[in-house]
């Protein structure tokens, strides 16, 4: 089998092979996948911080308009 599933570390954002990931954990029904042991401490922290900042839904930093 070469089915290389590559996904990115919520945490520092780096690109990591879930098959040889150092970490994982399971966030909501969804696993993600880290480079090392210290990303998932983190994110297993605060999950909500690292998941909110890579995906631009409802979230405006400065309020100019509207
Ligand atoms: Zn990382």
């Amino acid at each position: 089998m070469n089915s290389t599933t590559v996904v990115k570390d919520p945490v520092c954002g780096m690109d990591v092979e879930a098959a040889t990931a150092a970490g994982r954990t399971e966030h909501k029904g969804h696993t993600y996948y880290f480079c090392g042991s210290m990303c998932k401490e983190k994110f297993d922290l605060s999950p909500e911080q690292y998941l909110g900042k890579s995906v631009g839904t409802a979230k405006s930093d400065h309020g100019c308009c509207s």
